[in-house]
């Protein structure tokens, strides 16, 4: 990757990104628990007298749900009068929101909006938020009240005799309900939250850490701060940023967004700086890479223009999630893609050839010996010869025991052991009245020393697969690794099976999947729906790579397996809506409930030195199901091809 060398850059910027994304986050995660005011609105709306009632039912179930609030309060008529989690000194109850934070709850009313209160008086680490309830239900004058508040006698008088004023507020301008009649002012529903809380002070933490799995611009640790525009007094930062800004010097200027929820006033600024001050990081655009599944996308061509497309974004630092969001789609599309045109193409070996090799060819091998022929999408491997001759998966498993095979490249299978074992099962399968004429398995037909073409092939696997009539495993005690940069022999072999059941079970064929014992026996291989479910779970546990902590510093097969497991899920998907079958709805709906166990979004990359958090499937399974919906929602012949789904009558 070395090669693509776009000059020096502007570190600023890509530390400015990650700010960006940052104050996004915890835009969002502030939003998230203004939810819960809006669910309580809804709530009262329909049935004030119920919420009331249950209140601490529900508020619990609130702040359960809609993370980081302290506490939930109803505030009937402008008065606190039940709080949650109960408050057992009554602090809260009896607080008249209209008497003593007069102008913000006019504000919040006459709006109609939520607001951050900054006229609360309570430490700086509070955040409270009044949200005005309009009500179809509410009177539209209050009744006349009177109450005891901390020693404090306060009234409301609304009789007709009283005068309607600023300190004796009784009546409001009533909004639309949606159903067409007036509402009138009901109340308040408020949230008090830990300011660290809705900022994800933990999250912000892993910025000091590599372990949180941050980089950018080659920078791996920060110093940040979180200030409130408002509210001077309420600020984050962590101990380096106090020593920083004590010492000022230009090295370590801030970078910094400013971030808002506008609907209820708050703002803020956000600013980082890298832990070890700013300084020359030749090669932080290649760390950038890392941060996205970069594996999934190294199609033909097409990892190319992601990496221009990244230099060019990172001078637009607003737009970080649109460009994420850009990166992911590309990414869905380029698997999707790959059913029908294969990144690299089908290479095939006759059965004849392959069985006179006298040793486990190698694709090079056969390369150089003009063995191969080659299909570029899966349309050639149906249409022509191919389908009707039948192409044989030969999936090698080699099994790990241990250290005893300490061997170089060169000693992989060398005293033909493993050969044999194909030969023989090969052989074996014409009693199953099987014919073949052509054979895959990937040591043979996979590009085993450039590694951008192997991704390509890999990434195409799915498509393959499709194109396959039955899968012959090969097992064996010896020889689970592989010598070169590719995947070991255990990994793939679990790859190939997931893609070809998951394509196969889904067609109207029998499944035809063999496998060759350690003790010399050929057997059909039962493949029921557990069976396909176990092999969803590839992802689950470690791969031969991980256990030698990925010495050579090369991507983990889980990263490498993105775009295959992405384009089979597609492939699923797509044969589910054409209507095909209990195996693969039952199948649809286990892979959607369990979602983060097949399809985590993160994992942790293990070197020599240290843990890396790096991404999988994060935000990648959300923008493949809405770009699933939108296609769904498309008419027949606009929906992106995936092929061999087609319902057969
Ligand atoms: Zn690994």
């Amino acid at each position: 990757m070395s090669s693509f060398d776009f000059g020096t850059c502007d570190s600023r910027a890509d530390v400015m990104n990650l700010a960006s994304m940052k104050a996004m986050e915890i835009t969002q995660q502030i939003r998230q628990s203004i939810g819960a005011l809006k669910t309580l609105e809804a709530m009262i709306q329909f049935e004030p007298g119920f919420v009331e009632g249950n209140f601490h039912q529900i508020a619990p179930a609130l702040r359960r749900t809609y993370k980081g609030i302290a506490c939930l309060a109803l505030a009937k008529y402008g008065v606190i009068s039940t709080v949650d989690p109960p408050d057992p000194n009554s602090a809260l109850v009896g607080f008249p929101l209209l008497h003593l934070l007069q102008q913000e709850a006019r504000d919040s009313i006459l709006s109609g909006e939520a607001k951050a209160s900054t006229a609360w008086d309570a430490d700086a680490s509070t955040l409270v938020v009044l949200h005005p309830i309009f009500a179809p239900s509410a009177a539209r004058v209050l009744p006349s009240d009177e109450w005891t508040y901390n020693g404090r006698n306060y009234s409301r008088d609304c009789s007709l005799a009283a005068p309607m004023d600023e300190l004796h507020p009784c009546a409001f301008p009533g909004v639309v309900h949606p159903s067409g009649n007036l509402a009138h002012f009901w109340g308040f529903a408020m949230l008090l939250a830990n300011f660290e809380d809705v900022a994800d002070l933990e999250g912000l933490k892993e910025l000091e850490h590599r372990a949180g799995g941050w980089v950018a611009a080659g920078f791996t640790h920060f110093a940040w701060r979180l200030s409130d525009a408002e509210n001077p007094a309420r600020m984050l930062e962590c101990t380096l940023m106090t020593q920083i800004s004590m010492g000022s010097a230009a090295a370590y200027a801030l970078v910094g967004v400013d971030a808002a929820v506008p609907e209820i006033g708050l703002r803020w600024r956000f600013d980082l700086v890298p832990a070890v001050g700013w300084q020359a990081s030749s090669d932080w655009w290649v760390t950038a890479l890392v941060a996205i599944p970069v594996t999934l996308i190294f199609g033909v061509g097409m990892g190319i223009s992601v990496i221009a497309s990244l230099r060019k974004r990172t001078l637009d630092k607003l737009n970080v999630q649109n460009f994420r969001f850009d990166v992911l789609s590309k990414a869905v599309s380029a698997s999707v893609e790959a059913l029908e045109k294969f990144q690299f193409p089908l290479c095939l070996v006759s059965v004849d050839d392959f069985l006179k090799c006298g040793a486990y060819p190698s694709y090079e091998e056969l390369r150089n010996l003009g063995k191969h022929v080659w299909l570029d999408s899966c349309w050639d491997a149906m249409g022509g010869d191919y389908e009707d001759s039948g192409i044989l998966l030969l999936s090698y498993e080699g099994m790990s025991e241990g250290t005893d095979h300490q061997d170089s490249e060169s000693a992989f299978d060398k005293d033909g052991d493993v050969y044999k074992a194909m030969v023989t099962s090969i052989r074996g399968l014409k009693k199953y009245g099987l014919k073949f004429n052509w054979v895959w398995s990937q040591y043979s037909c996979m590009p085993q020393q450039n590694s951008i073409q192997h991704q390509c092939a890999t990434n195409s696997i799915a498509g393959y697969c499709s194109c396959f009539t039955a899968m012959l495993v090969v097992e064996s005690r010896k020889g689970a690794e592989q010598h070169t940069f590719s995947s070991s022999f255990a990994s793939w072999s679990r790859l190939e099976r997931l893609c070809f059941v998951t394509c196969q079970c889904l067609g109207t064929d029998s499944m035809k999947v063999f496998r060759y014992t350690e003790q010399g026996v050929l057997k059909k291989e039962r493949v029921d729906r557990s069976a396909v479910e176990f092999a969803w779970d590839i992802l689950r546990g470690s791969f031969q790579c991980c256990t030698t902590y990925h010495a050579d510093g090369r991507p983990c097969d889980k990263q490498r397996f993105v775009g295959a497991i992405l384009s089979t899920y597609w492939r699923l998907l797509a044969v589910e809506r054409a209507g095909g079958g209990d195996m693969a709805s039952q199948l649809v709906k286990v892979l959607r409930d369990s979602n983060e166990r097949y399809f985590p979004p993160t994992f942790t990359y293990w070197s020599e030195t240290h843990p890396l958090q790096l991404e999988l499937f994060a935000g990648l399974l959300h923008v493949a199901h809405q770009m699933f919906a939108e296609d769904s929602a498309k008419v027949d012949a606009e929906r992106m091809i995936a092929p061999g789904t087609g319902l057969r009558p």
